[in-house]
């Protein structure tokens, strides 16, 4: 490889495989490299907790490109290859394998890694978690029927897991410390629509509720115990409680990381010539004026585009409106927007809350901050606009039905 000409990835899930197809088809002809720690060559990770988990989807599709596709892209794509130190002054990667990588830039999309539970017990043979493909199958030969699964955390992979477990006739207990599944991010007035659905759905969902210990017999779970001394029997034990991003080698590098590695709206981090994207970016967002990670597919999807034509010398800013998806049972939803935890005064709700099939929104004042839809489909272009616009509402004009949206967007 010529020195010093190269451009290199790390980092080879969704984030990294859009990031390498978006400098090719922005023209960059020179040497790419895309280091990737997992032997699978990238993947898409929805799947892993839906279509795939459910027996519904096939493999393949869960491939960002086809193996393929690297070659004839003339992507030098590295698996099984972790890049294990930075030089920002001297653009130089060292691998895990010793060997030397130089760059001319540098995109980070290292992503995020499960919290591990750090109760005793934890690291019995049993105790799962889902990020990767081979955890997704994993997944596949525990959940059956009649098997007691106990997933600890109502967060987004708790709750998917959980639909995809009692799908499979499983029975399926999950504990969540908080009072509601998904408080932090939709606020109680949402939060309840999804403990009624899964409740709806046979799953036993335990609130406010902390797990002292696993239990297990010859290295293998048997059940869970909580603080209360209840004792939930388990053949399986699947824990959903949050993702960190993977910051090590930016932060042993120097480089700015605070809650993700830090990087201004252009996706520059605080190091010349080193950019960040995806689940490991806490990158500025020009229309909330604030540093924002997100943990989302579409985050992956479209900010190493932007980081991409950045690195390539174009004048362009990441102001995309943070948006992601869920499916669960008969349930699908999209949400758009940002809202700290507790950062809005009311929720308004649009449509049938019971029938589960309305848009919430999220106010502050009377603007609107996010949006979420619960099976009502094409409405995310307006929500943003709404967003975007920044202006007043009328809660009751939201509320209604019968009042297009788009009379609600000033312009
Ligand atoms: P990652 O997908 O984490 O990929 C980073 C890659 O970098 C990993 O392969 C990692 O091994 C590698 N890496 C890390 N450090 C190094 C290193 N030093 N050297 C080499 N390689 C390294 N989002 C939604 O919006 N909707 C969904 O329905 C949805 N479903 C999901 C279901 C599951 C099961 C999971 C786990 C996530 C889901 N998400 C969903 C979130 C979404 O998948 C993530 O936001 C997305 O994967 C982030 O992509 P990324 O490329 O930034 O990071
Ligand atoms: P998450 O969405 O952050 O949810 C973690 C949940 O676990 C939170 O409700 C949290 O409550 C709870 N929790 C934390 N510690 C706990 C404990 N000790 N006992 C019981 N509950 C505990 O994270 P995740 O569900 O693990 O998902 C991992 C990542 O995958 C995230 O980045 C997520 O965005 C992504 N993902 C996204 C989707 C989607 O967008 N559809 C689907 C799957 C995965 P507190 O908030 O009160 O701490």
């Amino acid at each position: 490889m010529t020195a010093n000409t190269a451009h290199v990835i790390v980092g080879a899930g969704l984030g990294g495989a859009k990031a390498a197809q978006a400098l090719r088809e922005q023209g960059f002809q020179g040497p790419l490299v895309l280091i990737g720690e997992e032997r699978e060559h990238p993947y898409e990770r929805p799947p892993l907790s839906k279509g795939y988990l459910l027996g519904k989807d096939p493999r393949e599709k869960a491939f960002v490109h086809p193996r393929q596709w690297y070659a004839d892209h003339d992507v030098d794509l590295r698996l099984g290859a972790t890049a294990s130190a930075l030089d920002p002054g001297a653009h130089r990667l060292t691998l895990s394998d010793g060997s030397r990588v130089d760059y001319a830039k540098l995109l980070l999309t290292t992503g995020a890694s499960p919290r591990p539970l750090q109760v005793p017990g934890a690291d019995l043979d049993g105790v799962l978690y889902l990020r990767t493909l081979a955890d997704s199958d994993r997944l596949k030969t525990v959940f059956r029927s009649g098997a007691r699964i106990t997933v600890v955390g109502a967060g987004w992979i708790g709750l998917e897991t959980a639909a995809a477990a009692r799908a499979a006739g499983a029975e399926v207990v999950v504990l969540e410390s908080a009072e509601l599944p998904l408080l932090r991010v939709l606020g109680p007035e949402a939060a309840q629509v999804f403990a009624d659905l899964h409740r709806d759905h046979g799953v036993d969902l335990r609130l406010g509720v902390q797990v002292d210990s696993i239990t297990g017999e010859s290295g293998t779970v048997t059940g869970v115990l909580l603080a209360d001394g209840t004792r939930i029997e388990s053949d399986a034990v699947v824990v959903g409680i949050g993702v960190a991003p993977n910051t090590g080698l930016a932060g042993a590098a120097g480089l700015s990381v605070d809650n993700g590695v830090v990087t201004d709206e252009r996706l520059r981090t605080s190091a010349p010539d080193i950019y960040a994207a995806g689940d490991v970016a806490s990158a500025r967002h020009p229309l909330l004026g604030r540093h924002i990670r997100v943990e989302h597919w579409a985050n992956a999807l479209n900010q190493p585009q932007t980081a991409a034509r950045a690195m390539l010398g174009q004048d362009v800013v990441y102001d995309r409106l943070p948006y992601f998806f869920s499916d669960q049972y008969d349930l699908g939803m999209e949400y758009t927007g940002y809202v700290e935890p507790g950062g809005y005064d009311r929720v308004v709700f649009r449509g049938d809350t019971a029938a589960r099939e309305f848009i919430a929104f999220w106010l502050a004042g009377d603007r609107v901050l996010a949006g979420m839809n619960v099976n009502v489909w094409d409405v995310v272009e307006p929500v943003q606009a709404l967003i975007r616009s920044g202006a007043a509402v009328d809660p009751a004009r939201l509320a209604d039905p019968q009042v297009a949206l788009e009379s609600l967007i000033p312009g």
